[in-house]
């Protein structure tokens, strides 16, 4: 058996009066994320942790943020599409740890929601997706609430 690992990461700027989708599903926010697709920020960095541990470039390469074709799209297409470009080069999904850093709004209540979105969409338990959030202790650009970081790492095996 061979087992790889992979790393994401992603950010994007918040503003006012936005929709912010998080980790497949929209959360209550006063602020949501800008981006070309819906701006899943969790979800991109998922999809560039197991591009990454596949070698199959990353989720720019594959949905080019100037494709008209992804604007305004559900991140949640996005994972799909790389769980079955992985199942295409014979990679099973192990497990995948995640962390969102921002400083609202509190993500914990929401993130056994987010599990059950995002753990079908990659062909594993709920058990196997792991997903962490804390906030920048006021810091820098998220620290101000301008933006939110998202960080992931992903296991993935093939039978060789
Ligand atoms: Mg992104």
């Amino acid at each position: 058996m061979k087992i790889r690992v992979g790393l994401g990461f992603d950010v994007h700027p918040l503003e006012s009066g936005r929709d912010f989708f998080l980790g497949g599903i929209k959360l209550p926010s006063e602020k949501g994320a800008v981006g070309h697709s819906d701006a899943d920020v969790l979800i991109h960095a998922i999809c560039d942790a197991l591009l990454g541990a596949a070698n199959l470039r990353d989720i720019g390469f594959h949905f080019s943020n100037t494709d008209e074709r992804w604007k305004g799209k559900d991140s949640k297409y996005f994972l799909k599409e790389v769980t079955t470009m992985l199942a295409a080069k014979g990679w099973k999904i192990e497990n995948v740890d995640c962390t969102v850093v921002l400083e609202k709004p509190k993500i914990n209540p929401h993130i056994e929601e987010m599990k059950n979105v995002l753990a079908p969409l990659m062909n594993v338990e709920v058990d196997d997706v792991s997903i962490k959030a804390t906030t920048n202790e006021r810091l820098g650009y998220v620290g101000r609430e301008e933006g939110a970081n998202a960080y992931a790492v992903a296991l993935i095996s093939r039978i060789i």
